[in-house]
Order: structure tokens, then sequence, then C-alpha cells
């Protein structure tokens, strides 16, 4: 297993140099080259992060790896190629796609993400779950961001690749992301031997806040202290960084996070009318109730007062109805 699992890692180390040389020499990668340019990657940045181009034919990698002498079956095994179906044959899994490559925490390949330059399904397509790659584990670009993440005491958690990268020309170098999936206990395990700040950076559309709504008690239960960025409906951070510029994205959107129970307070009104009295009350029994979740007095009393005077009612009564809550919880 252990020669196995070698033999796939050089592989993958080889890949990544093949797939950065094409996109940097091939003729048909052209494309692929102002695809990257028209979305704001300098050659600076493509070096930095090692990208690379799988080009249309079925044949790039298969026939590189077959000289190199790694078997293909095995090589299929790791995600690299993939079978014919029916058919004892062997294809390249990547094709005319650019190419992220994928780290360990140690800084080894383990994996590519690979995308369309134009619209079409899927928009990514990763590596599978192999010997090397398990996706509940790995972060994208930790090996790099590790030392600014314990230097800083704080991560910054992103949902897609383009958004780390543009995170980190914007000169935030704490940045990483999950493969497309959800974050799990040991993603947030593994960042808290870091740090113990979070913010979560994910997109301005609902899916993004809703995952965001999902990982903050995860983090927290990690033992991270939370903050969540809030941006723009329907803007990722990479269109953020974009639009607006370095300054404003690190300003507004990492500086300028908020709390989590903040968020969670923002959050909840989209699910309730406020223009309507008992949509009110609703939001304000539901919102006392995350407050009164926190540990902290001060930071309940500070809330509630925030929500007293904008609903117009008495301290003492959310009070109230805090401690009440927090009884019935015990
Ligand atoms: P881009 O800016 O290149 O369009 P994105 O990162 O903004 O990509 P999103 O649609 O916001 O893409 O999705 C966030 C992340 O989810 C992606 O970075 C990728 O990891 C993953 N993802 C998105 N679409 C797919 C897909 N079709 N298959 C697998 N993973 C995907
Ligand atoms: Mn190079
Ligand atoms: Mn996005
Ligand atoms: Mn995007």
């Amino acid at each position: 297993v252990q020669k196995e699992k070698r033999l796939l890692q050089e592989a993958h180390e080889y890949s990544a140099k093949l797939y950065h040389y094409l996109l940097q020499n091939l003729e048909a990668a052209r494309p692929a080259k102002a695809y990257l340019q028209s979305r704001g990657l300098s050659d600076a940045l493509i070096e930095q992060f090692g990208i690379g181009y799988a080009p249309p034919r079925w044949d790039t990698l298969t026939q590189a790896l077959e000289r190199k002498g790694y078997p293909a079956r095995e090589m299929e095994t790791g995600g690299l190629l993939s079978k014919r179906q029916d058919a004892e044959e062997y294809v390249d899994r990547f094709r005319d796609r650019v190419m992220f490559p994928i780290h360990d925490a140690r800084g080894q390949t383990i994996a590519f993400a690979g995308r369309l330059l134009t619209d079409g399904q899927p928009k990514y397509l990763n590596s599978p779950e192999t010997p090397l790659f398990a996706k509940s584990r790995t972060l994208y670009r930790l090996h790099e961001a590790r030392s600014a993440i314990r230097k800083l005491g704080q991560v910054v958690l992103f949902e897609g690749y383009m958004d780390v990268i543009k995170a980190w020309s914007a000169g935030v170098h704490n940045g990483v992301a999950t493969m497309g999936t959800a974050l799990t206990a040991e993603h947030a395990a593994v960042l808290r031997r870091f740090a113990e700040e979070a913010v979560i950076c994910y997109d301005g559309d609902d899916a993004g806040q809703a995952a965001a709504h999902k990982s903050i008690p995860l983090l927290e239960e990690a033992g991270f202290r939370v903050r969540v960025s809030l941006l723009p409906n329907r803007m990722d951070p990479d269109e953020y960084v974009t639009s607006y510029g370095p300054e404003a994205f690190v300003r507004e959107i990492v500086e300028g996070a908020v709390s989590a129970v903040k968020f969670q307070l923002i959050y909840l009104r989209k699910s309730h009318i406020l223009l309507e009295e008992d949509g009110r009350i609703r939001y304000l029994r539901d919102a006392v109730r995350i407050v009164a979740k926190r540990n902290s007095p001060m930071e309940r009393e500070l809330l509630l007062k925030e929500l007293a005077q904008e609903f117009g009612v008495a301290l003492d009564t959310l009070k109230q109805e805090s401690l009440e809550y927090r009884q019935r919880e015990k």
C-alpha cells in the first residue's frame, strides 16, 4: 500500500508539472491562458498556484504517464485517468480544463480540480476519493496558508478555489477552501490547531449563506470564535475583489466580518416578515433564543438592548424571555 501511494504521489507531482507546462507553452492552451487573464490571474499567480491546462485530447496524460512507466490501472484508481466503459482502455479524466493542483498539508500534490473554460457541466471536475485524497479532510492551500493562519491566529474560509486565489492576491494569505463540499468537523479540528478565530467568507447567495449558517455550530464546537463576512447578494469573494478592489475587500469583507450571533440574527430575518406584527413577534422570540445561547451575560445584554431598541420593547421583557429560555434549556 505504501509503495502504491508513493507511486501515485509521484504521478501527481509529474502531472501537475505537465499540466502547468502545457498551459505555459502549448499553442492550444492560448484560450485557457486568455481565460485566466480575463479572470484577473497574472502570470505570477499562475506560477504561484501551479495552475495548468489539460488539453481536449483523450490521451495527453495517458500517453505521458505510460512513457514514464506508471501503470494505467493504478493511475485510474488514483483518479488521474478514466476507464472507457466495457473496455480495458484508459483515457484522460481531465480534458479541456484549467487545472488547479490540490495539495496535502505537507505540500504534496494529491488531487486536481479542473474547471471548464465555458459554461457547461460539471463546472468543476474534482479528483475522486483516492488513497491519497479525502475531501472531508483536505483544505485547498492549507500548506501555504498555515504560517499566516498561525501568525494571525485566524483562518478565513472560502467556498471556491478562485476565492482563495483572489483573496491571496489581495493580501489575505490565511485563506483556505473546502473541496466544493460542506465543511466537516475534521476540517475544523485540523484548523483549530493553528488558530482561535475563523472568518466564514462564503458566497453572498442563498446557498452560501445557508452553508455559513451550518458551519457556525461546527466551528464553535471545535472551539473557534467565529465571524462571518457579509457579501453583497449574488457576489462571491472573487467577484468582490474584481469589482471593488483589494483594499475594500480586506476592510469591508474580512476585517468587517460580523460576529456569528450578529450573522445569525441577520440570517433569521430572511425567514420572517417583519412588516407584520406576528412576524415581528416570531422574529423577536427566535432572536432572543439565539442570544440566550450566548454564554457571556455582557454579550447577551448588549444584543438584547439592540433588539429592544429596534423593536420598541422593554429591555426587561427581553431579558426575562431570555432567562426563561436559558432555564428551560438547562
Ligand atoms: P468560478 O468562480 O470559477 O465560477 P466558484 O468557486 O465561484 O467558481 P461556485 O459555483 O460558487 O463556484 O461553487 C463553489 C465551489 O463549489 C467551487 O469552487 C467548487 O469547488 C465547487 N463546485 C461548484 N460547482 C461544482 C460542480 N459542478 N462540481 C463539483 N464541484 C463544484
Ligand atoms: Mn512555470
Ligand atoms: Mn462562487
Ligand atoms: Mn466565483
